[in-house]
């Protein structure tokens, strides 16, 4: 069983008198406090490292902790072990006669599952294991009214890549915390779109890989479509059918793969009545792959829409509809960029590649997968900087857990604080 120090509890008599001590003579940080209605206490949590200490008040009379300060007075209550599988611990401790309080796990606060071993078989000591609540990721559509626009952040599944790869030198150890790591090394990413509805009609931004994939490419990729783009459109009330424009940021398979699908034997626009947006010098790029790039850029991914006639090339940074515009930042692909999208005095970026998930706010923690790291650096620390002073609504679109947020920076720590 491997177990990690979660937090040690800490039955206190005169609130005020441990806050002076811990707070004020010790100077750690006291997290906001947290009611536990059902046990009658109230929690005050002291990170400290990894682990916290946990001031644990007496709400009523009758609580367990007020019981115990007064049987045994103030002082350590409990130590709280985390494991990755409770259930499995609780069986292995059975297994070997251990006295349980909890024959079972059962429901803790946030979501975790916790399981008391009863002090006599530890010594004296109460010990909660713990697992915590596993992220879910947050894939429903969300619409916010932006100025005079509205937007509407749409999911077309989950999909994995390697770790090593979407976190380029950042070391594993530093990025396995931030993501679910499988036991091939992939990180769970998302493909998020984003819908701007405004007079002129609907765009949508990016639109996900499609349902174009061989059986080697999803295992490959570890697709999970289960929940697609046309469940988060229906969702959200709208329908392929209502997009008129369709925006790339960049032509590779996990962000324009759903631009075409599969109509029998041919191969036909996603969104019948659309115009596909597309930089001419990315389409260059795009239909003249190299060694590097071939992966990425599968041509059935957007060649059919211009047989099908139905692109409109533009060059160079420019506003593609009145309150949306693009802003070239190169790194990732030569051409790739971001999309601006401004009313009413407020600025929501999309930022696709420069900035796939809220574990990349940092300035170094640039994908290997960027054919210019370099470039990517330079507008990425230009770019948050400005994002930061100027609150910018940003919108990542491979993150699983947080659509959207602003970056906020803390003592030179940066952090994202999640609005959708
Ligand atoms: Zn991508």
């Amino acid at each position: 069983m491997k177990a990690t120090l979660d937090h040690i509890g800490i039955a206190v008599k005169d609130l005020d008198q441990a806050l002076a001590f811990y707070r004020d003579a010790l100077g750690l940080e006291v997290e906001a406090p947290e009611d536990v209605e059902s046990q009658r206490v109230r929690a005050h949590f002291i990170p400290v490292g990894e682990s916290a200490l946990e001031l644990l008040e007496a709400t009523a009379p009758d609580s367990a902790i007020a019981r115990y300060i007064d049987k045994r007075g103030p002082g350590v209550h409990h130590i709280t072990l985390r494991v990755e599988d409770i259930h499995a611990a609780v069986e292995h401790l059975k297994a070997r006669g251990v006295r349980l309080v909890d024959q079972e796990p059962r429901p803790g606060a946030e979501g975790a599952l916790v399981a008391f071993i009863h002090p006599s078989a530890a010594h004296g000591v109460l010990v909660e294991l713990k697992e915590p609540a596993r992220p879910r990721p947050n894939l429903a559509a969300r619409r916010m009214a932006w100025g005079d626009l509205e937007l509407v952040s749409v999911s077309d599944g989950l999909f994995r890549l390697d770790g090593g790869a979407m976190f380029g030198v950042v070391p594993r150890p530093l990025w396995e915390t931030r993501l679910p790591v499988d036991d091939r090394n992939r990180v769970l990413l998302s493909m998020r779109p984003l819908v701007v509805e405004a007079e002129w009609g609907r765009m949508i931004v990016d639109c996900g890989a499609g349902d174009k994939m061989d059986a080697k490419q999803l295992d490959m990729y570890g697709f999970d479509r289960t929940r697609h783009l046309d469940h988060a459109l229906a969702d959200a009330g709208l329908s392929a059918e209502s997009i008129d424009v369709a925006l790339a940021t960049h032509l590779h398979f996990d962000h324009f793969g759903g631009a075409t699908r599969r109509d029998g034997a041919a191969l036909t626009p996603r969104f019948p009545r659309a115009r596909y947006a597309i930089r001419a010098a990315e389409w260059e790029d795009a239909t003249h792959p190299h060694e590097r790039n071939r992966a990425s850029y599968l041509q059935d991914d957007f060649v059919p829409l211009k047989e099908a006639g139905v692109v409109a090339f533009y060059e160079g940074d420019q506003s593609i509809e009145p309150g949306v515009r693009v802003v070239r930042t190169g790194g990732h692909t030569g051409q790739h960029q971001i999309v601006f999208v401004e009313s009413g005095g407020r600025t929501a970026v999309f930022t696709a590649d420069l900035i796939p998930t809220t574990a990349h706010v940092q300035n170094a923690w640039i994908m290997g997968y960027d054919l210019f790291p370099m470039d990517t650096l330079a507008f990425k620390k230009r770019f948050i900087r400005e994002a930061i002073d100027r609150e910018y609504l940003i919108f990542f679109e491979h993150d699983p857990f947080v659509a959207a947020g602003y970056i906020r920076e803390r003592d030179g720590r940066r952090h994202v604080e999640q609005v959708l």
